[in-house]
């Protein structure tokens, strides 16, 4: 039995994902958004220098911030940086290396939730929070309740992330909707998350 039929996943393959996105944007004016944030991308004439000076206010944010500097200024992949806590203390923390390992998966919170669980010699994450630079897609949220982490605060929305060329919309639309999960996903140092992005809109990259 084919379970996934080809009409399924064609929407989500490059040749058909421009035609879908841009109908989305377009309806969501997201076009104008999407212009703006590149224009300021532009702006940033080094754009791995600009991005240090970036200021969260949440003190794990900025670690997650810094994350993702580190793995867009490294060339290992999308500015997605993520960082776990416990009682106030970082456990792990992870960015995006799907370039550098040649691994899909491996997403910045999926990079930080091995590695706590590494560090604390468990499967387990109870207890803990994450924070992450954009909001979790479909693969990194259930790895989330998987290792059933507590909370997840998040910089950037899933738009956002669509902005500067992540499919992460196209998958979260066969989710379902994110409002069951209620207040597990708090959003929170939106601004300085923009800020990365725009600084990794500016640089060169590969989009995948
Ligand atoms: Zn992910």
């Amino acid at each position: 039995m084919d379970r996934f039929p080809t009409t399924f996943s064609h929407p989500f393959k490059w040749a058909g994902y421009g035609a879908y996105v841009a109908k989305r944007r377009i309806r969501a004016a997201g076009i104008l958004l999407a212009l703006a944030m590149l224009l300021a991308g532009a702006c940033f004439a080094e754009p791995a220098d600009d991005a240090t000076a970036i200021v969260a206010e949440n003190p794990f944010m900025q670690i997650a911030i810094d994350e993702a500097i580190e793995g867009i200024t490294q060339g290992h992949g999308g500015p997605f940086g993520a960082v776990i806590v416990r009682d106030g203390e970082v456990v792990g923390s992870g960015h995006n290396r799907v370039l550098a390992n040649n691994d899909p998966t491996c997403h910045g919170e999926v990079s930080a939730i091995r590695d706590a669980c590494a560090n604390l010699e468990t499967y387990d994450l109870t207890g803990c929070e994450l924070y992450t630079t954009g909001e979790p897609c479909p693969m990194c949220l259930f790895a989330c309740l998987w290792a059933n982490v507590d909370k997840v605060y998040y910089g950037c929305t899933i738009e956002d992330n669509a902005m500067i060329g992540f499919r992460d919309e196209a998958f979260d639309n066969l989710m379902g909707d994110r409002d069951e999960l209620g207040d597990y996903l708090v959003c929170m140092d939106r601004e300085a998350c923009l800020e990365l992005f725009a600084a990794y809109a500016g640089m060169e990259r590969v989009i995948y």
